[in-house]
């Protein structure tokens, strides 16, 4: 520690970040003080680094049990990466590796050792301890993925439950266990089975604010809105399908269409999947269609998007499932396409339990899913509730809080299907209730005489899907009722009759249609956009020499700050966030070398990082949601509308994103010839002050649009 100012100095020679995430100074400081400490952090929030850097600041090996081989290999290569003393023994290592990698040990050039919980308690393995113990020390265990230790989690692992007979073994070591499962249940039991010795717990928000969530009408056209986002996502993506079969359609399609892609259930060999798992760390291929079966062990950090093709199984998975994207905190997206099919196939699954209690639970969880797919309110305000944890709303980063959907009154549909449902005898389920209303001609209500009733074919305006719309919302709302024995026949209830009688409205939330987002790009943006895919290559090309996947040798946010600020020398490049001491000694010259050669080629000059600090300034969300409305054409005043707030409040943040550097059209609402009086008037008068901008135009053009291009200058300005 003597060696180092302060914590964020060490932070930054050993991993290069320049701050702390949420909740990890503290952990660090009190794991120097050698407490015992159970951390309870999202996917993503970065648990390694608590026991990582108290190992490299503490004397002694730093134990780490971790439970899949493949997450050790990759924890491995990362923190080698960094120049730090790591290494791994598990099953999948020669004798001969074993022994020379003891000696490292022994000899005390290691600072983290990672074993799989099984070799822990073997014969051999705890004699070596011992002697570590003895001659360099142990400066602490931690337990990773600690929920494996409970059976009340979803990964009960029997092996960890010998963790306690380490603890007897070596009571003075200190031990901090991590886990990314929410349940009070678990925790409890990790502290328990773990003997932890008053531990201080660490929950951590399970908000995961880079994450974008929505949910999309599965219909149609889905496949193209499919393969319009994977193809406008620069990075890799993960696509959940219910089977095995869907897995392999959907996988064959998208590489009929050009995509990079390998699925990955489990009618793999193991092989097989194994090599598919690494090809997509490794970026080999940007998509992996998946079932559920690929799952724990995929720490990829720099997972752009994960889609859930079909509905995910309850609320817990989906939040697992998502929360594989944007572990590296950068914006990602995470789709559900959803339509009432889905939920048929989900019952029918469920169906063939033959638990009924199992039955009863899948039934009940399916129930939240819907609830949250046709849900309108914020999707993490329901997500997080799920988890116990109040969440206030309008979080500006879901599609309910970005693009509301309006409230439509559908009482006369309501009493067309009602009645429908009356006149049908209530005999009979949605989609014979829709035939009906639809005018259909077959062969059962030709037999029923229903083409004679009054309410045959009064329904032909609306398509089937938006009748199943109507129809599951009614039945959502409780509005009318169904049979649970399997043939799901509609029932009328006071309620339907309020509503048949003209006593109650039906409301509706309607799903709007969803623009496909475009990027604009300009010339800056195509610039930065050019160079980071140099930058990506390069990347690609170094990691694939030594074997590892490109993020362990820069993640995505570093290389993209590479690209935006150009850093031209050597200490500009280490301050860059995600440079080390050792990568900039590793890497700096080959990558410096690149940025040099393009901005040659391209006659460019560096970008000089922001002053004093590296970090690029991040909008925030509430800037976002104002651009990517913006960027889908809506005007200043129709956007401050939708979000309800003044116009200039929207300038205001379109005016900040301009400054740091975000992309913003002003040519849709400056015209290029006041763009340059403005900019004219700017070289007159300055640009500190606005008023003397706006005399000096003869108060012809508006302070809104004076800011929006002194930004615009101000930006093209600083570099
Ligand atoms: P978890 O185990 O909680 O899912 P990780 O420890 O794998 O999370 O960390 C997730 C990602 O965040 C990794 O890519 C890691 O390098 C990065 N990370 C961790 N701490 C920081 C930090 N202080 N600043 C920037 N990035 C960080
Ligand atoms: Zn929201």
């Amino acid at each position: 520690m003597a060696q180092f100012r302060s914590l964020e100095h060490a932070l930054k020679h050993f991993f290069g970040y320049d701050t702390f995430r949420p909740g990890q100074r503290q952990i660090v400081e009190q794991a120097l003080q050698n407490q015992d400490l159970l951390v309870v952090m999202p996917t993503g929030g970065g648990k390694s680094l608590c026991f990582q850097l108290p190992a490299l600041l503490k004397p002694g090996l730093t134990v780490v049990v971790s439970p899949l081989i493949a997450l050790m290999q990759d924890q491995v290569e990362a923190l080698q990466d960094n120049g730090i003393g790591a290494t791994f023994l598990n099953s999948s290592i020669s004798w001969a590796q074993v022994r020379s990698r003891e000696e490292a040990i022994l000899a005390g050039r290691v600072k983290l050792l990672y074993v799989a919980p099984e070799r822990l308690l073997g014969e051999k393995f705890l004699p070596f301890l011992d002697l570590v113990k003895h001659q360099i020390g142990i400066s602490r265990l931690a337990i990773d993925e600690a929920h494996c230790v409970s059976e009340w989690g979803h990964d009960f692992r029997p092996e960890y439950r010998q963790l306690q007979q380490l603890r007897q073994r070596y009571p003075n070591v200190p031990t901090i266990a991590l886990t990314a499962t929410a349940t009070s249940r678990v925790r409890e039991d990790i502290s328990q089975q773990l003997a932890l010795r008053q531990p201080t717990i660490h929950i951590a928000s399970f908000n995961r604010p880079n994450l974008y969530y929505e949910v999309r009408p599965k219909h149609k056209q889905s496949y193209s809105e499919l393969l319009q986002q994977i193809r406008t996502t620069d990075g890799s993506g993960i696509i959940y399908c219910l089977s095995r079969k869907k897995v392999d359609e959907l996988a064959f399609r998208l590489k009929q269409d050009g995509v990079k892609v390998l699925p990955y259930h489990a009618g793999l060999s193991d092989e097989e999947r194994s090599s598919n798992q690494t090809r997509f760390l490794r970026d080999d291929v940007q998509i992996m269609v998946a079932t559920i079966a690929f799952g724990m062990g995929i720490n990829k950090p720099d997972v752009r998007f994960v889609i859930h093709y079909d509905l995910p199984r309850n609320i817990e998975s989906y939040y697992q499932e998502a929360g594989r994207s944007g572990r590296d905190g950068e914006p990602a997206r995470c789709t559900i396409f959803f339509n009432y099919g889905d939920i048929k196939t989900i019952e029918f699954l469920i169906d063939q339990k033959s638990d009924e209690q199992e039955q009863r639970i899948a039934r009940q969880q399916l129930r939240r899913v819907i609830d949250y797919a046709e849900g309108t309110d914020c999707r993490r305000t329901i997500q997080l509730s799920y988890f116990g944890e109040r969440f206030a709303g309008n979080c500006g980063n879901c599609d309910n809080c970005c693009h509301p959907k309006p409230q439509e009154d559908w009482t006369i549909e309501a009493q067309k299907f009602l009645s429908c449902v009356a006149r049908c005898k209530e005999r009979f389920g949605i989609n014979y209730i829709i035939d009906v209303l639809r005018g259909a001609k077959n062969q059962k209500i030709a037999q029923n005489g229903h083409q004679e009733l009054s309410t045959y074919g009064i329904g032909k305006d609306k398509s089937a899907d938006e009748w199943k719309m109507l129809a599951r919302s009614l039945l959502h709302q409780n509005l009318v009722e169904q049979t649970a024995d399997g043939y799901s026949v509609l029932k009328l209830n006071d309620l339907s009759w309020q509503i048949l009688r003209r006593q109650r409205e039906v409301y509706l939330a309607v799903p709007a249609q969803q623009t496909p987002t475009l990027e604009y790009r300009d010339r800056a943006e195509a610039e930065v956009e050019m160079l980071l895919q140099r930058l990506r290559s390069l990347r690609k090309q170094l990691a694939d020499s030594q074997g590892v996947a490109p993020y362990v040798v820069f993640a995505d946010s570093t290389l993209k700050l590479m690209a935006q600020q150009r850093p031209q020398t050597l200490s500009e490049f280490g301050k860059i966030s995600g440079v080390g001491d050792y990568k900039l000694a590793q890497y700096g010259d080959i990558f410096l070398r690149e940025i040099q050669g393009y901005c040659q080629e391209h006659g460019l000059t560096a970008q000089p990082a922001v002053k004093n600090k590296s970090i690029t300034p991040q909008p925030t969300y509430t800037q976002l949601n104002t651009l990517e409305l913006y960027r889908q054409g809506f005007t200043v005043e129709e956007i401050a509308e939708k979000r309800n707030v003044r116009v200039t409040t929207i300038v205001n943040h379109l005016c900040e994103l301009i400054e740091i550097n975000q992309l913003v059209d002003i040519t849709q609402m400056v015209s290029p010839e006041r763009q340059l009086h403005i900019l004219e008037a700017i070289k007159a008068v300055g640009a500190d002050v606005l008023k003397p901008i706006y005399t000096h135009l003869g108060e012809q053009i508006s302070y809104e649009e004076i800011k929006l291009v002194r930004s615009w200058w101000r930006q093209q300005n600083r570099r």
